[in-house]
């Protein structure tokens, strides 16, 4: 019997023929490790791909073979992304910001066989390659000059002709895998597929997420370590967007240069690039020409109104808070303004814009208590748990069953959040990172959001800290804005205007720094132990110190 509809995979390779056919001429410009400026074209790139995925067949790799890549942001790079799917392998993006020892666990987990290394990489690997057991390391630079026991690239592609056809793979197929940073245990792995991670670029393309289209010049600062760039190398393959990759310069002015010289018009990254960027147009105000930017979305961790607030009005940038993780590829929630908000006051307009927003079509939401499903009332705490296409179903080669996933089909995120009447959901925390004070839950994210609106506070995280009477109460730590004195009362005060009583840390302490993950996070396990025993308990064992 004939089906009703033609069975065509949803497949990357139908991504990078339309990559080929129609957008040749677009522009991939990349800045290298010496700073230099490199450019190519989807179309030159696409043929450089195409001898990739031959020398790797000629090195014996097959379907379902893990090439793992130890790489920052850069065409080569991109390469790699279209042409290791394409031959039915799988893609798998090492964390260049992880220790070697997490380094060589994920490589040697996921048995990767050939491994592609920077060369400016080259001291890291060489601390993990001993453990991982690769059959071939294959080095990109532009000098031809590798280590002993290496492939050189460029020799590899050299000695190969374009002819690869780029025919679809199967779409239930594995393309990529990701593995999760492990602060909440060992690293778990997550394995897309064809099929998922073509919709997913799809659902990047909408309006309503982040619109993409071929008018796009696409800068991601996510590394593509990181949740696949957030799926942008592929999306803009599919939807023709010009891309922009950074190389290892992620300083503000490299950045900002790179904007203004190749007119970015939409970037993606977490809060703490985007620190950096504001405090560097803010010194320097209308020293870089942004007017053809015009997103950024932000994502990863919770964005402070004080930053949307502060790039728009400021400078007229404008920021899109968006939601997800490894789990979901990452696109799950993106804050786009809703029509009954077009004509509100700036303030519920912020407001809106700094919560996560409502779910990409395909992605649907709950949250659940301990009674159950949450009522969408934007005032009930619940676990975010959602299902959709592009959403894992189960993690890599793990032990025994996995309480993540539920019997009837969705995934728990593990993030504490209300849901309002709209669907737009409000991250109050990881569940590991919630204050549990006398039984009640206190939201560390939105007391560090209204630290950072006041105008001495750079940074400000909060942690629960062991307490005799409440189990629990929060604890500030706060990085100054240069110039500014620290005045505990005065931040108490500002918070005092926002919350109950309660929620307001009893300590405010001023740090130089704090610490941070690998994605550029706040590392609350690191905070929570520095200060566990702030308010007179010694025993740390109350919340487990790094759970
Ligand atoms: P990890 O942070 O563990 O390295 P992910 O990059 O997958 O792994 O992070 C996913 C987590 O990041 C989410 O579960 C959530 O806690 C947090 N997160 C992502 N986006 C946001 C956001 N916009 N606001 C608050 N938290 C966010």
């Amino acid at each position: 019997m004939h089906g009703l509809m033609m069975d065509v995979p949803l497949s990357i390779p139908s991504m990078i023929r339309r990559a080929r056919r129609l957008y040749a001429h677009r522009e991939i410009v990349s800045r290298r490790p010496d700073k230099s400026i490199h450019r190519t074209t989807y179309g030159e790139l696409i043929s450089r791909s195409a001898r990739l995925a031959k020398a790797l067949q000629r090195l014996g790799v097959r379907e379902g073979v893990r090439v793992a890549t130890l790489a920052w942001n850069h065409w080569r790079h991109v390469e790699a992304y279209y042409a290791i799917p394409s031959i039915g392998a799988v893609l798998h993006t090492l964390n260049l910001r992880l220790h070697p020892d997490d380094i060589s666990y994920i490589a040697h987990h996921a048995s990767d066989q050939v491994v592609l290394v920077d060369k400016v990489l080259w001291p890291l690997w060489e601390k993990c390659a001993a453990r991982v057991g690769a059959k071939h390391v294959i080095v990109m630079t532009d000098d031809g000059l590798v280590p002993p026991g290496t492939l050189d690239y460029e020799t590899l592609l050299a000695a190969e002709d374009d002819t690869f056809p780029f025919d679809d793979v199967a779409e239930d197929r594995a393309a990529a895998m990701c593995y999760t940073s492990g602060t909440t245990g060992q690293p778990k792995g997550v394995v897309y597929s064809h099929r998922s991670v073509v919709l997913h670029a799809l659902g990047l393309g909408m309006v309503s997420s982040f619109g993409l289209s071929d008018r796009d010049v696409v800068l991601p600062v996510v590394p593509m370590f990181h949740v696949n760039a957030w799926g942008l190398p592929f999306a803009c393959a599919m939807l023709g967007c010009g891309q922009v990759h950074p190389g290892p310069h992620l300083d503000a002015p490299s950045l900002l240069a790179l904007f203004q010289d190749e007119r970015v018009t939409l970037t993606a990254g977490v809060p703490t690039i985007w620190m950096g960027i504001l405090a560097a147009l803010d010194a320097a105000p209308g020293q870089w020409d942004l007017s053809h930017l015009q997103t950024m979305v932000v994502g990863g961790s919770a964005v402070p109104l004080a930053m949307i607030r502060g790039f728009q009005e400021r400078h007229g940038l404008r920021i899109v808070h968006a939601w997800g993780m490894t789990e979901t590829s990452p696109l799950g929630t993106v804050s786009q303004l809703p029509p009954e908000l077009m004509d509100a006051s700036p303030e519920d307009q912020y407001a809106y814009r700094a919560r996560q927003g409502r779910p990409s079509p395909l992605v649907e939401i709950r949250a659940r208590n301990e009674t159950g499903i949450v009522p969408w009332d934007g005032t009930t705490m619940g676990e975010l748990e959602v299902r959709g296409p592009w959403v894992a179903a189960s993690y890599y080669q793990t032990d025994g069953p996995d309480d993540r996933f539920t019997a009837d089909g969705w995934f728990r995120t593990g993030d504490i959040v209300t849901i309002d009447a709209g669907g737009c959901i409000t991250i109050q925390d990881r569940a590991k990172d919630l204050v549990k004070s006398g039984g009640e839950w206190i939201s560390s994210v939105a007391l560090e959001g209204a630290l950072m609106g006041h105008p001495d506070v750079a940074e400000a995280a909060v942690v629960a800290v062991p307490h005799a009477k409440w189990d629990e109460r929060p604890l500030a730590v706060v990085v100054l804005r240069e110039g500014r004195t620290f005045s505990e009362d005065a931040l108490k005060a500002h918070l005092a205007g926002q919350f109950a009583k309660w929620w307001i840390p009893d300590a405010i302490v001023a740090v130089p720094s704090i610490p941070r993950t690998s994605a550029g996070k706040f590392l609350k396990t690191a905070i929570r132990e520095q200060f566990a025993g702030h308010y007179g308990l010694t025993d740390t064992a109350a919340r487990g110190s790094v759970s």
